[in-house]
């Protein structure tokens, strides 16, 4: 077999922590088995890492952070490898030009195009476990990309899938998907499956364990996933394309909250206006969520939508530099607010699921300020400070 293992910072912070790994991973290989590991950069690393940069230049250039983000996982792919080389295993470090992981030219955000297999197959062939910078390509510059945040995902699913491999395992500091973050719901349950349709909103939408990115090629490219802990046996969750369901409705509630909410009073009530207002901020590459539009007095509109609070400031300069043209009066931003999801692939066909809802936000006195809704997934926005009462009788109101 083949087998892609993916683990995370917390995974690897320490040097017990890299023995551990490097232990499981030899587990496998000597039970026969072609072994690709692919690291995230140790513990807080690319936290310091953003913060050290910020000391020289509040601003820096995206390209330099790159340069110097991805410098994180080549220390923890070259420990990794150190410390097999001490348990007596063949094991060799690879970044990302050396695999050569090609990317778009996307500073920050970089998305994987082509992944080449020559170099990984060539060392697996001489016996070695090969060990994988997480994170980072390489763009058609020849310059060093990162993928964004909790991007090794997005690698182990990558190289999975360009490998054929029969199992990509996602190694963590929780030991599954939970059908809501227990730190905040404790009695939240852990999932035997879920998938990946309902993992790819989950994880759009604020639940942390797995880059949506990741989700989005593993379906695309059919790879079976498994979430699991690093420090425990326990099974994990399968991500997969048709589950069992457990007969769930609801298969889990996320919170995010990096959610801004942006106000356009008094837009002229034309056709073409909303056109102008989101053709600006798409032009801008800045991801507008929900949108909710509503009369206002006389001849005029409101539109309200939500962005990424790291986008709310770019959003609101380019609005207001735009004010006459598109003819609204005020503008107001929030960044108080979050988004509350459900989501479950049951809920397709059930009627009653958004009343259920929003009757147990009413019990706790949760004011909804926006909805959205796909097939599989009902999104409200609420005051921040109400974000854990809501999600637990949300979580309550559906899974217990
Ligand atoms: N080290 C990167 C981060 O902290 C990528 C990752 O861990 O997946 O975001
Ligand atoms: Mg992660």
């Amino acid at each position: 077999m083949l087998i892609v293992k993916k683990f995370g910072g917390t995974s690897v912070a320490n040097k017990e922590r890299i023995y551990n790994v490097a232990k499981r991973c030899i587990e496998d290989y000597k039970k026969g088995n072609k072994v690709v590991v692919v690291l995230s950069a140790m513990g807080d690393t690319t936290d310091d890492l953003i913060a050290k940069a910020k000391e020289i230049n509040p601003d820096p250039p995206k390209r330099e952070m790159d340069a110097l983000l991805s410098t994180g996982e080549q220390i923890s792919v070259a420990l990794m490898a150190m410390a097999m080389a001490k348990l007596g295993v063949p094991a060799v470090s690879l970044n990302a030009f050396q695999v050569v992981m090609h990317t778009t030219h996307h500073h920050l955000n970089a998305r994987f195009k082509k992944v080449d297999t020559d170099r990984i197959n060539a060392e697996l062939d001489q016996g070695r476990i090969v060990i994988v910078t997480g994170f980072q390509g390489v763009n058609r510059y020849d310059d060093v990309t990162t993928l964004g945040r909790g991007g090794s995902d997005t690698t182990a699913v990558a190289l999975a899938a360009v490998l054929n491999a029969d199992a990509c395992e996602i190694y963590t500091d929780v030991d599954g998907v939970y059908t809501a973050d227990p730190r905040i719901v404790p009695d939240a349950r852990k999932l035997k499956e879920i998938s990946y349709d309902e993992m790819l909103e989950l994880a759009t939408l604020g639940a942390q364990v797995l880059h949506n990115r990741s989700v989005e090629m593993a379906k695309k490219y059919n790879v079976p996933l498994v979430v699991r802990s690093s420090l425990t046996n326990a099974e994990g969750t399968v991500v997969k394309e048709v589950t069992k369901m457990e007969s769930m409705l609801v298969s889990g509630v996320a919170a995010d909250k990096d959610a801004a909410r942006i106000a356009i009073i008094g837009l002229k009530n034309t056709p073409g206006i909303a056109f102008r207002v989101f053709d600006l901020l798409a032009k801008k590459n800045i991801n507008v969520d929900m949108i909710l539009q509503s009369i206002g007095r006389e001849d005029s509109k409101d539109i309200s939508f939500t962005v990424d609070q790291t986008q709310a400031k770019e959003a609101v300069q380019i609005l207001k530099e735009n004010q006459e043209r598109l003819t609204f009066q005020k503008l107001v931003e929030e960044e108080n607010v979050a988004k509350l999801s459900i989501v479950g692939a049951g809920m397709q066909s059930n009627a009653g699921v958004a009343a259920k809802m929003f009757e147990a936000l009413a019990d706790v006195g949760v004011n909804i300020r926006m909805i959205s809704t796909s097939e599989i997934r009902i999104t409200v926005l609420i005051d921040i400070d109400d974000v854990n009462v809501a999600m637990k009788s949300v979580h309550d109101a559906f899974i217990n």
